[in-house]
């Protein structure tokens, strides 16, 4: 397990932090990330402290919705600062948000203080991006205005690193669903113990196990059977219980899943077993992310938009740090276990790693023979092997889906790029030619193209038709 929210530098844990951390890993929670506030020196400096002690405790940096502040331009610099001394435990901007439960504040200041609120969460969002950081979010009796700011980062230029919405506390499940949309994680904490809480028990029910996180937020919140009492992070072992219990899925599993949601979100290297943006789940599918690298250098690719690279897909941070074995990408695959297809994509040609990709889909397959494997492609592995690798796909592959793009080799050359050396391959023939050796090798075969301007969507589904394949419309800026 993995206490993926607590604050371990409030004097609560003074006296006994040494005995907290010998209980988490008593009971199996090997890491937690402990919130990092700007907004007091003692307590920032306190956090570094504890991060520079122990190997397993992350931390974040951000100023809470309530916290006093001196000026955005103050944030900023103790942010670059902190940043720079302790980037490596660093792994979030957080926690921020908004939270109107504000009771002690007169009514005619009210307008005031949430606008204030609301330039804070922005500015810190803006942080984020500009670190390429995911973000930890704060949220209490102010849903709708998140939600409104989080739908413009989440689409922003500057890039969206994921987040999760921590302490989850609606029983709406439209509210959840907002979030999971934009493709924030959900987080729990200890009240989806208490006795009062069936809805908020209902609604963690609906999320998919794949958005998943749990925490603490202790000293706060602790769990029903020590309520009142100070929290600690090893009791993140009753909100899994809870939520394995009202799912219905077997603890070990959701202990597994939740560690891998952690480790995906944060983009955690160092968690033994654990690999992040190696596979991510979307719907019924579980997507591998084999390599970064590409045969083309495609105009619209959205790695590289406005000269920066990106490498974000619906909030997973697929950069990888190092390309996962073939050992490596079964484990993270089966980590998930409510999944129909396992899809070879994420941001690079996955046939550049052919003989991975081989292992894994022969593995899965004598794991799992009803998974059908799926692979996504620019069509041009003929011509960067020199041999015709749609055979060697035969009985592994079920499906493939060969990104066409043209209407002709000029236009190809044009959006695509195509870095092969060999001058004597023409890629766009090479890709046709691709498509046709799938055809007898593998039993469903689709060609795509993406809406672009200049893009001859008719033709390129003529093309597909007289080749006796499937024609697949994608459009731009719409991945995985
Ligand atoms: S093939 Fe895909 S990932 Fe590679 S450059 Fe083109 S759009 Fe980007
Ligand atoms: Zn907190």
């Amino acid at each position: 397990m993995i206490d993926s929210h607590c604050h371990l530098e409030m004097t609560d844990f003074d006296n006994d932090l040494k005995d907290i951390l010998k209980r988490m890993s008593e009971n199996g929670v090997t890491h937690a990330v402990s919130i990092g506030s700007l907004a007091q020196n003692e307590r920032i400096e306190k956090t570094m402290e504890i991060t520079g002690l122990y190997d397993n405790i992350y931390t974040t940096l951000g100023v809470h919705p309530k916290s006093p502040y001196k000026d955005l331009e103050n944030i900023s610099e103790l942010f670059s600062r902190y940043y720079s001394l302790n980037k490596k435990n660093i792994v979030a901007v957080g926690e921020i948000g908004l939270d109107y439960f504000l009771s002690d504040i007169p009514k005619e200041k009210l307008e005031n203080v949430k606008t204030k609120q609301k330039e804070l969460f922005k500015f810190q969002l803006r942080l984020a991006s500009a670190k390429k950081l995911p973000v930890i979010v704060h949220i209490r009796d102010a849903y709708e205005d998140a939600i409104d700011i989080l739908k413009e980062y989440s689409r922003n230029e500057d890039g969206f690193f994921g987040g999760v919405i921590h302490c989850f506390s609606s029983a709406e499940s439209a509210i959840a669903e907002e979030f999971l949309k934009m493709g924030f994680f959900i987080s729990f904490s200890g009240n989806i113990t208490y006795k009062k809480n069936d809805g908020l028990r209902n609604a963690a029910k609906e999320i998919p196990d794949e958005k998943l996180l749990i925490e603490t937020d202790s000293p706060y919140l602790a769990p029903q059977s020590f309520r009142g009492k100070r929290n600690e992070p090893s009791y993140v072992r009753f909100i899994l219980d809870a939520i394995a219990g009202e799912k219905g899925v077997e603890r070990k599993k959701l202990d597994g899943l939740t560690v891998q949601n952690t480790v995906n979100l944060f983009s955690l290297d160092d968690v033994s077993g654990f690999y992040p943006g190696v596979a991510y789940k979307i719907r019924n599918s579980v997507y591998i992310n084999l390599t970064n690298k590409c045969t083309n250098r495609c105009s619209f690719c959205p790695k590289y938009q406005g000269g920066k690279s990106y490498f974000c897909v619906k909030g997973y941070n697929l950069e990888l740090k190092k390309e996962p074995s073939a050992a490596e990408v079964i484990s993270s695959v089966f980590r998930y276990y409510n999944f129909k297809e396992i899809v070879f994509c994420g941001l690079g040609e996955p046939t550049l790693r052919i003989e991975t990709l081989k292992e894994v889909a022969v593995s899965v397959k004598k794991i799992a023979g009803e998974i059908k494997v799926r692979l996504d492609t620019d069509g041009l592995a003929n011509a960067v092997y020199g041999r015709n690798i749609a055979a060697e796909l035969q009985g592994i592959i079920d499906s493939v889906s060969i990104s066409l793009n043209a209407q002709n080799s000029t236009l190809y050359n044009d959006l695509c790029a195509p870095q092969i050396k060999t001058k004597s391959v023409d890629a766009y023939s090479s890709i046709i030619e691709f498509i046709k050796e799938s055809r007898k090798y593998i039993k469903n075969v689709a060609v795509s193209a993406i809406d672009l301007p200049g893009v001859d969507i008719v033709y390129i589904e003529n093309i597909a038709k007289s080749l006796g394949v499937d024609f697949k419309l994608r459009h731009y800026n719409d991945v995985g």
